[in-house]
């Protein structure tokens, strides 16, 4: 079978190296223009992004530590929410692992360590409960400096180079027997009964396929040719704007294990620490504020002058269907969303698995079964929908200091399911089963931090929800001792690791 990738940003060699290697036997040729290039942003990922890279399940040809090497990327344990309450001195961190009993206990979903460390420990401690949150609180990582490896764990994220990291796996892609590449320009598409039978170069032959993937970016090359439609999630995620721009480190500051999503008076600005830079952007709503007074107020915020790429409209939704015909589109053409919580690229090889892990047959017929693509564009629907869900919710801890925050605090961006949580937490705390669980989903680990971290959970009933689903008895014994027991675990491997900061200078000096 011929599959045509259009793009060789992020997604586009992402997808190639997934469909490689789940099938050896199609051929795949990816068409990007260099000319157009490829939008350079997007520096935070998630785990699935590490998972690629350290070949999980699936040989990509991936080498993690020469990929640190050559794109100065840096591991990422958690966000650091800043200033997202009223109290905008406020801050916490949310490790991306969850805490150990994230996804519950003793065959129930409460999630016992994180009820227990809600009423027992202060914030900085509730951290402990996480091994990602362990090693930032006791500043180390995960690097075993004897073995010279990663430790066997739930994969960490990386802060990322979006430009350098897109080269790296194309470089990577290209070492494949059924990859191949050509750097022109698609100009048209032509159709046959309503599928695409092929695309039109500016410079070279026409080229058949028989599945298209769609990862041209905004620029949307494919779909745009098929009968689809845009949805906006504006109405729940206003910021449309964003203002990136790079710093250098001061004096000795170090690249911290964590993101930071810093809440401002019209938005938000994230900081992701690479090796040698440090990438920032203002992700701001342009019915609130313009540019030239966003940069203004960051500056203002940030004590220095910044000198900003541009400003990125963010047209902030995603396509109805991801899959129509013979054509899907996967990336910022497929859904966007504002950066909040790193989601892109995550979806991005979600939805790639799941296509060629699963949707994708040796033959096309067996690969546009109508039932097969309704499933995956339900299932696609519904990972966005809950990206939509989780990224609302983050803005519900009453900050109310500016027009922007006085209209968030007015209810009207919140979805339906926002409001569920909402109205439910004010008799019990979550429990893992309250959300949806797939593969790539947000679920209980991450809302847990988020929602303690903007003062919704009653701490006080914390320990109620954990009697009343765990043993008599257990909770005062058990939970506790599992917390010990965990931090003398961690505590022994952490004896073999590099502290966070000899990570980094280890990395930095194989790069000179
Ligand atoms: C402000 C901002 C911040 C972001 N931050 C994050 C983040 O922290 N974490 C995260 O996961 N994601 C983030 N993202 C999203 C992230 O940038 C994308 O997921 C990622 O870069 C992949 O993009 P892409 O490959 O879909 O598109 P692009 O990088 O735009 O690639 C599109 C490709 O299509 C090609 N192309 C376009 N038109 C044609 C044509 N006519 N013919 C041939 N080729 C064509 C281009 O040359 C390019 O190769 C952010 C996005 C924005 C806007």
């Amino acid at each position: 079978m011929e599959v045509v990738i259009v793009g060789g940003g992020t997604a586009g060699w992402l997808t190639a190296l997934i469909a490689s290697a789940r099938h050896p036997n199609h051929n795949i040729t990816v068409v990007e223009s260099s000319e157009i290039g490829v939008i350079g942003v997007g520096e935070s990922t998630t785990g699935l992004f590490t998972d690629i890279l350290l070949n999980e399940g699936t040989n990509f040809g991936c080498d993690i530590q020469d990929f640190i090497v050559e794109t100065g990327s840096t591991i990422k344990y958690a966000i650091k929410h800043r200033g997202w309450t009223n109290n905008i001195d406020d801050y916490y961190i949310g490790p991306i692992d969850g805490s150990y009993t994230a996804n519950g206990t003793v065959g129930v979903a409460t999630d016992a360590l994180f009820a227990w460390g809600l009423n027992k420990l202060n914030r900085e401690n509730l951290l402990t409960i996480s091994q990602f949150g362990y090693w930032i609180h006791q500043g180390k990582s995960n690097f075993n400096k004897f073995k010279n490896n990663f430790l066997d764990t739930f994969s960490h994220a990386m802060h990322i180079d979006a430009s350098i990291a897109g080269k790296y796996f194309k470089k990577i892609a290209c070492k494949r027997n059924n990859i191949s590449y050509i750097d022109d320009e698609v100009v048209d598409v032509k159709l046959s009964n309503g599928y695409i039978k092929s695309i039109l170069l500016k410079n070279s032959n026409a080229i058949n396929g028989d599945l298209f993937v769609d990862c041209s970016g905004f620029n949307k090359v494919l779909m745009k040719h098929l009968p689809n439609k845009w949805i906006s999630y504006n109405d729940n995620l206003p910021l449309n704007s964003a203002l990136p721009f790079q710093l250098k480190y001061k004096n000795d500051d170090m690249p911290e294990p964590y993101t930071t999503a810093w809440a401002q008076k019209n938005g938000w600005m994230w900081k992701v620490p690479l090796m040698d830079r440090i990438g920032h952007g203002y992700v701001f709503c342009d019915s609130f504020t313009t540019a030239d007074k966003a940069q203004e107020e960051i500056e203002t915020t940030l004590g220095q002058e910044i000198d900003p790429i541009g400003v990125i409209k963010i047209n902030v939704g995603r396509q109805e269907s991801a899959w129509v015909k013979n054509c899907v589109a996967i990336g910022l053409s497929s859904a966007v969303f504002e950066p909040l919580e790193a989601t892109s690229i995550h979806c991005t090889i979600v939805q790639a698995t799941n296509l060629f892990g699963e949707y994708v047959k040796p033959t096309i017929e067996d690969t546009l079964n109508s039932g097969s693509m309704s499933i995956y564009n339900r299932r696609t629907r519904n990972i966005y929908e809950d990206v939509k869900d989780f990224l609302v919710l983050h803005y519900m801890g009453g900050r109310d200091d500016s027009e922007f925050w006085k209209y968030i605090k007015t209810g009207a961006t919140q979805t339906e399911y926002v409001k569920e949580l909402l109205e439910m937490v004010k008799s019990r705390i979550p429990s893992a089963r309250d959300f949806p669980q797939y593969y790539g989903s947000p679920g209980w680990p991450l809302y847990s931090y988020v929602m303690e971290g903007i003062n919704l959970l009653d701490k006080s009933k914390s320990l109620n929800e954990i009697n009343f689903n765990v043993q008599e008895g257990d909770i005062e014994e058990l939970t506790p001792m599992k917390h010990y027991e965990l931090q003398q675990r961690w505590g022994e491997e952490a004896k073999y690791t590099y502290t966070y900061n000899e990570f980094i200078e280890h990395f930095r000096n194989l790069r000179t």
